[in-house]
Formats: C-alpha cells, structure tokens, sequence
C-alpha cells in the first residue's frame, strides 16, 4: 500500500495521521531493518490498526517488525480499555508464546564434549512435534483447574517452587482468567499437550554466556561470562490457538458492523464492555495460564534431564528461573499517555502535547515483550531496582540477549521492545531456500551447535538465514533506551519440534 514515514529522529519514523486513522503510527527501527520491515505487508498492516477504536497516542511496530495476521508481530496496538476494543488478532494465535530463560551454575567447560548426549537426553525427554502428548496427559478437568490457576497448579503438583512463580511475568497466573469462557474443544486439544514445546519455531535451547554488557545488572540477574542457561521458547499449543480461532468468528459475526468499518478482516475487534470482549479476555487469559504452566511442566522435566546428565540435583546445579515473559499477549494496564488541547492522546514528544492524563488501556503485544523499566510495581521485587529481565532469542546459528526493560519504554512504547530477530522470509520461501540436513551439518561442524528436530522441514524453515540480524534489532532497542543490552548469550545445543 501506499505509505509515508517521515523521520523524527534516529530510530523513530512516523506515519502521520491521515485519512480515517485514528492517531499516527511509529517505527522504531534503524534505516537498514526499515527495508526489511518496508518488504512485506508490516507498515500497511500497521497504517490499518489505526483504525480501531480507541488506538491511543501511536501504534507501534518495533524493530523486528513482520507482517503477521491482520497486525504486525512485532506490534504493539494500546487501546483504550473504557471506549475502544480488543482484536485477537492483534493478540495473536498463539497466545502468550513466550520465553523463559532457567540459569544454572555450569560453565561452558563443564559441558564441553557432553553436548550430544544432552541433546539426545533433551529431545528424548521433552515432548515436542506437532501431535505427541505432554509432561502430563490430563482430563479436561485439570485442564480447567490449570486455565484458572497458572503456575500456582503446577506448585501444588510438585512441578513448581515457590520461586519460579516469583520469577514469572504476573507471577504465572492472570487473576482474570475465565475458563468457563475457554470451549470444550479448546480444552480438550490441551489435554494431551501440557508439557510440551509443539512444532516449528519453538524450541529449548542450551546456551553460554558470551557477552556481558552491563556488570551491574548482570549481577542483580545472576549471570556471569560463561555461564550456561536454558532458553524455552514455546506457548499455549492448540488451546491458545482453539481460543482466537473461536473467538474470531464470534466477534465478526456479532460485531459485524464494526468489522465493516475496519480496512482488513482479520482486525475483527470486539468493542470494550460488549459481552465478547469481557468473554474473549477471560479466556485469553486462561490460555495464557495454561502457556505458563506449559512451560514451568517442560522446565521441571529440564532439570530431570541435567540432573541425570550433570548427577547432581537441580538445587546443587541452582537451575533457577532467571525470568519468564510472555510476547503474545493483551492485558489492562494503566499508562500515563500525553493529550492535546482536546484531551487527544498523542505521541508523547508531540509538539501538541499540553498535558499528561493516565488511562487504562488494552495493551496488545504481539511478537513483543513487555519491558518495564525499574520502579514499576509491576516487576518482580527482586529485579524492581534495575528493570525487569527482556529475553531476546536470535536464531538456532546467532546470539540471543537478555535486556532489561529501559528508562524510555514508557515514552515511547508503552513498556515494550522486540520479542526476537523477526522473519525476513516465509516458511514456504524457507524451503526452498533451505535444506534442514545441510544446515544441522553446517551448524555442527562449523559452530558445535547440536540440533535434533522432529522433521528436517523444520530446521529448513527455522534455518539462521530466515531471520534477521538480531544484533542489529538489540542494537536499535539499546539505543533508544527501551530494552538495554545485559548480556548476549550462544547456542550449545537446541531441540525443535
Ligand atoms: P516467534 O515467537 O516469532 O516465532 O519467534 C521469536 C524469535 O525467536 C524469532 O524472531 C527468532 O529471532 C527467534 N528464534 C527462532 N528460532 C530460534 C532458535 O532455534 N534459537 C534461538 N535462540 N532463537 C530462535
Ligand atoms: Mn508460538
Ligand atoms: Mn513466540
């Protein structure tokens, strides 16, 4: 589509307001990630969610912007909670996809050499592939008990300590989760997957330390140069995705006349206090519960493996929860926005500013990772003085980072920044592009990176050549001062679904 951006300054392009936008939209991204972002649907899908109801001051792509269905992932959409609406799809499909990092107090020497049989231990122990069953099969009672009660479930049944709830987002559970809300079908494609990473993109991934940044805030992180930590990428598997599914096609059919007023399908938005927004959030947040506690059932079963593996108990390998953050996910949250002279809200450095007013709005983020700077009461005591944890994955070849939320989130993206490198290119194009046995054998021989897959299509689709320069995104999200470089860490070992 036809689109201009004009530059505010390094890093920051604007789309102004025009036509039947609501506010602007911006771009965070430096002038070579702009190209990428500017091939595919992203800025035309971002000049789009402008035009629903309640947008407040800017929407947002960030710096690993992509196009994604009806809204960029890599999107951040706030929505006013009182007079707008929430769209799933701005949400995305699979809700609360996201990433914990789990530390532990192994360097890279002790692991040396004992890479394959971890990676075949991994693979064989944790459940992964499009089908397969979970940690725990269930029946659909239990799985109600998990949508209501997140990680607090999973503490009850021995698969969680006290602390990893205090190393979690929301301390694993959304108070406003309704499973009542969440359909029979929904629940029952989660029974056999509780425990599991699913397939394509979400994977665990051993990883050293390479890089630290930030001495100071490292330390308050517990990382250390060398170090070995767990990344686990995964989300709420058919459940989560049965949830939008449902929910898209109630919301266009009852608020159809909405939905003929926005410029793409697949924005369908239910309007704030309508009886399918109040239904649509209370089951979106029992499937992000039930993400959460997908991914505490496959940390539990993680240490099982590295305490066989490394003969120690997981305690004396001090497996502990660094954080868990979520990068699919709508959620209430207060924020100071600026207004105009007509009680507009507008970009906070906007010339028209005249005043500030604090409104609850729906935060959509969606490929983006909430990024609280220190001081917000939302961040776990224990990182409230230096911001809270951001976990950056690259690819299976490249660096991942962990950041911390920076002093301007706030400003300039409601609290959020990246949520990966992004795709430059689709599945499709990937495997034609891509040979998965040829990657596995480059990635071994040439980086001692160890991957085991359930097909070989995967790792095509997932090569390091699909995404982008993820040094390059931390780079621009450093820079603006939304999500601050701690440390970069580097693949060992991965396992894929
Ligand atoms: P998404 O949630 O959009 O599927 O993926 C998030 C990010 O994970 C991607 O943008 C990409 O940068 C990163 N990623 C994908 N596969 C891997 C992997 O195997 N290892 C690591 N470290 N990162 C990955
Ligand atoms: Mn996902
Ligand atoms: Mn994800």
């Amino acid at each position: 589509g036809d689109v201009t951006l004009e530059k505010v300054r390094e890093h920051v392009w604007e789309m102004p307001r025009e036509g039947d936008m609501n506010v602007p939209a911006r771009v965070y991204a430096s002038e070579p990630l702009l190209e990428e972002i500017s091939d595919d649907k992203t800025l035309e899908q971002l000049r789009n969610s402008t035009e629903l109801p309640g947008m407040t001051s800017h929407a947002v792509c960030l710096p690993d912007g992509h196009q994604g269905y009806g809204f960029p992932v890599g999107g951040v959409g706030a929505i006013d909670a009182e007079h707008g609406c929430i769209s799933p799809g701005a949400i995305g499909y699979d809700i609360n996809c996201g990433v914990r990092m789990v530390k532990t107090n192994l360097t890279y020497e002790d692991i040396e050499g004992k890479e394959e049989e971890l990676v075949d231990a991994l693979f064989a122990n944790i459940p992964s592939g499009l089908g397969g069953g979970g940690v725990v099969e269930t029946d659909v009672d239990t799985v109600t008990e998990v949508l209501d009660r997140g990680v607090d479930w999973a503490l009850e049944h021995g698969y969680a300590v006290e602390d990893d709830l205090r190393h979690c987002e929301d301390e694993g559970m959304r108070p406003d989760a309704d499973p009542g809300a969440v359909s029979a079908e929904a629940k029952n494609r989660g029974k056999n997957q509780i425990g599991s990473l699913g397939s394509g993109n979400h994977f665990l991934e051993v990883q050293r330390v390479t890089d630290v940044y930030r001495e100071d805030v490292a330390d308050a992180y517990g990382l250390t140069e060398n170090q070995i930590v767990v990344l686990i990428h995964c989300g709420s598997r058919g459940l989560g995705h049965q949830v939008c599914t449902d929910y898209l096609r109630k919301i266009e059919k009852r608020h159809g006349d909405l939905l003929a007023e926005l410029p793409d399908k697949e924005l369908a938005a239910a309007p704030a206090g309508s009886e399918l927004a109040e239904q649509y959030y209370g089951a979106m947040c029992a499937a992000i519960n039930f993400a959460w506690v997908n991914r505490q059932l496959i940390t539990h079963r993680t240490r099982r493996v590295f305490e066989r593996v490394f003969g120690d108990s997981w305690e004396t390998l001090e497996m502990d929860l660094l954080y868990d953050v979520a990068h699919n996910i709508g959620k209430k949250e207060v924020h100071e926005v600026s207004v105009d002279a007509n009680g507009t809200a507008v970009p906070n450095d906007s010339p028209d500013a005249v005043d500030t007013e604090n409104r609850e709005l729906y935060v959509h983020r969606k490929g983006a990772t909430r990024a609280f700077p220190a001081g917000r009461p939302e961040v776990p005591s224990a990182y409230r003085d230096v911001g809270q944890p951001v976990i950056i994955p690259g690819s299976m070849g490249a660096g991942s980072y962990v950041l911390r939320g920076g002093d301007r989130s706030l400003e300039l993206t409601f609290g959020s920044t990246a949520h990966g490198a992004g795709r430059l290119m689709s599945r499709t194009q990937a495997k034609q592009e891509f040979w998965g046995g040829d990657v596995q054998d480059d990635l071994e021989e040439m980086n001692q990176i160890y991957v085991k897959a359930e097909s070989g299509a995967t790792i095509a689709e997932e090569a390091p050549g699909v995404y982008k320069d993820v040094d390059e995104v931390v780079r621009v999200s450093d820079e603006l001062g939304i999500g601050d470089k701690v440390v970069r860490t580097y693949p060992v070992c991965n396992i894929k679904g």
